[in-house]
């Protein structure tokens, strides 16, 4: 078994780094073991307050800010360094994918997006309204919104991003999986119905789920679009962290969540215990096969 370690990971990179959702212009290999993404102030703010909270050993470590050809970068742990040739899926976690201050900011200046009006075509050419495909654009939030209903994310708390298996199979057409039932079968198909990782992976999530419940950054912010990153490969190893903290936000003060609350604009929730709760019963109730 290879443990993480900078020297052995610049030595040894034998595993094609692999990206299941995101700009590709947003990551870039760091060095020893680590990825660099592009900074953003929340990201590295939560990274940061993570290395210090509970929540520690489910988060890549942070390394700090980097600057390339004078961009900035957070330097992170990279999750696929201990595994061989790893199967790889990501799950965005929570009911709401955007902050409310982005509702906000729609309604009072709204950006039309013609790239999402196209997406959202692409999957249902009925579900604009007249006036959007009038202006040929939608906003973001109706977009996000949209994308939460046709999946999972509105009843189940949670979605699947993309999935690369080990064998090479890979996918980012989850958009429309919704029922418990598709997604126990993208899962089993994601273990190639081995029991043994099934169980790996529900011992870690329900360890994740407690360790969140008396974790104090957790009580205190909102953590919206953030992803479960599942990673196993041949040898039997299989783990899963958190990710994502582009959108992760301060609670105002004096103010907490308990993260299972359905969202009214206001309140800050973002459904992300329900999800894993939901997770945790998709998982557990499989039958591999
Ligand atoms: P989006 O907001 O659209 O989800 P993003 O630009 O915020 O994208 P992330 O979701 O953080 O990017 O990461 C994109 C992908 O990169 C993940 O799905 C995962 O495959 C990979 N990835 C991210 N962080 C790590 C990490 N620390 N180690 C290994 N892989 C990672
Ligand atoms: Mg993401
Ligand atoms: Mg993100």
């Amino acid at each position: 078994m290879v443990h993480w370690s900078p020297f052995v990971q610049s030595f040894k990179k034998k595993y094609p780094w692999v990206q299941l959702a995101g700009h590709q212009g947003n990551f870039k290999a760091g060095e020893c073991g680590t990825i660099l993404k592009k900074h953003t102030p929340k990201e590295q703010w939560a990274l940061r307050k993570l290395m210090a909270d509970i929540l520690r050993p489910y988060i890549p470590e942070y390394k700090g800010v980097v600057e390339k050809n004078s961009e900035k970068y957070v330097q992170m742990q990279d999750l696929l360094g201990e595994f061989d040739n790893p199967s790889v899926m990501d799950c965005k976690i929570g009911t709401r994918t955007y902050l409310e201050e982005e509702l906000k900011k729609a309604r009072e200046k709204p950006k039309l997006r013609k790239d999402m009006y196209q997406k959202m075509i692409e999957i249902d050419p009925t579900e604009p309204t007249s006036e959007e495909h009038r202006l040929g654009a939608v906003t973001k939030p109706r977009y996000m919104q949209w994308r939460e209903f046709m999946s999972s994310s509105a009843t189940l708390g949670f979605r699947i991003e993309g999935v690369k298996k080990g064998d090479g199979h890979s996918s980012r057409d989850y958009k429309t999986v919704r029922t418990k039932d598709q997604i126990s079968e993208c899962f089993n198909f994601f273990i190639d119905g081995d029991p043994s990782i099934q169980t790996k992976y529900i011992r870690r999530l329900k360890a994740i789920r407690a360790t969140l419940e008396s974790s104090e950054f957790f009580a205190l912010h909102e953590v919206i679009g953030s992803s479960l990153l599942f990673v196993h490969d041949r040898t039997g190893k299989a783990s899963v962290w958190m990710i994502d903290f582009g959108k992760t936000t301060p609670l105002p003060p004096s103010e907490s969540n308990d993260h299972r609350t359905p969202w009214v604009e206001g309140n800050h929730e973002d459904g992300y215990l329900f999800g894993l709760d939901m997770m945790i019963e998709v998982f557990s109730d499989m039958k591999p096969k």
